[in-house]
């Protein structure tokens, strides 16, 4: 099961050139999902992410600062001018709903399509969003403001069977048997799972922290990840004591996917203050070493076979390969 993961804006509060506001795309065996949407996320997901625009089905916001979804009235207006039907499902904070009638009331905006709002709770964690491919749970974040995590995951990958070892014939009911773990008798003769076939390989499960201060509350929720996407606004010297405004250091974000025990992490929404995240890596690698910050426009693959993600090359500069 392919699953990527688009970083379309990395940049915090003031953006500048090439760290554009929040906005990330996960694509799950073809299916779309956009989490968070700061201003200008439809003409990156053209660039970045070709026709992938239109396939959207479902968007999730994690909290009501512009950085983080004020291009979601311009996103929704064009996916009805492009001619959209599909239902569109939307989730974040419960204000979002009168903010969107708001301003289709003011602009006379009118969507041809049904947008589904479902409210997340920034109170406590709940799965939000299942299919049989994925599942999303959203998790409370500490950041002054009503605002959330998501977690998405993969569903888990069945056992691989040796298929040189089983029978010719034996039927396909009992050979899925097999791949979801089970033993099986067959013509008189036990067949172990254990023995018939290999574990799965693991899947991909990826938990988005942006915004957020130090929160070790969030731990129990992104348990185990491969991918931990970690705002790292600040370098720790640049903390005022005690003083975070609801945003984390890179020291912070590398403990948080210490205890998480994380696979990777990624950081961004670094402050415009600094001019790149040589610092900011400096100082996450000493706590957490396997730390990337995804420049704008990357695409990342996950490969279960390593249980690593790759940074996937484009075929051009205008429509990476997903
Ligand atoms: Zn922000
Ligand atoms: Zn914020």
């Amino acid at each position: 099961m392919s699953f990527y993961v688009t970083f379309l804006g990395i940049g915090a509060a003031i953006p500048r050139p090439r760290r554009s506001h929040t906005a990330q795309l996960i694509s799950v065996e073809g299916r779309s999902l956009l989490v968070d949407c700061g201003e200008g996320t439809q003409t990156r997901l053209m660039h970045y992410a070709g026709a992938r625009l239109a396939q959207i089905e479902a968007i999730f916001i994690s909290h009501l600062h512009g950085d983080h979804f004020l291009g979601l009235y311009g996103l929704l207006d064009s996916m009805s001018m492009m001619g959209r039907t599909a239902n569109l499902r939307l989730f974040g904070p419960p204000a979002l709903a009168n903010m969107l009638e708001t301003h289709k009331h003011f602009t006379q905006s009118k969507w041809d399509f049904l947008l589904l709002f479902e409210p997340t709770d920034p109170a406590r964690a709940a799965k939000i969003y299942e299919t049989p491919l994925f599942v999303v749970h959203s998790f409370p974040l500490s950041h002054g403001v009503p605002c959330t995590g998501f977690r998405v995951e993969a569903k888990p990958n069945k056992f691989r069977l040796k298929k040189e070892a089983l029978p010719q014939d034996l039927p396909i009911a009992e050979r899925i048997a097999l791949t979801l773990g089970q033993d099986i008798t067959y013509k008189n003769e036990h067949f172990a799972n254990a023995v018939f076939a290999e574990p799965p390989y693991p899947h991909a499960s990826y938990s988005f922290c942006s915004d957020t201060a130090y929160y070790e509350e969030i731990v129990p929720h992104i348990k185990g990840v491969n991918l931990l996407y970690h705002e790292a606004t600040f370098l720790a010297r640049d903390l005022a004591e005690g003083e975070t405004h609801g945003h984390s250091s890179a020291a912070d974000a590398a403990r948080i996917a210490t205890m998480a025990h994380a696979k990777q992490l990624f950081i961004g929404h670094l402050s415009g203050r600094y001019n790149d995240s040589r610092a900011h890596l400096e100082e996450a690698r000493a706590i957490f070493p396997n730390t990337i910050s995804p420049h704008e426009g990357q695409t990342y693959l996950y490969n279960p076979k390593k249980d690593e993600w790759e940074l996937q090359v484009p075929n051009n500069d205008s429509n990476l390969i997903i």
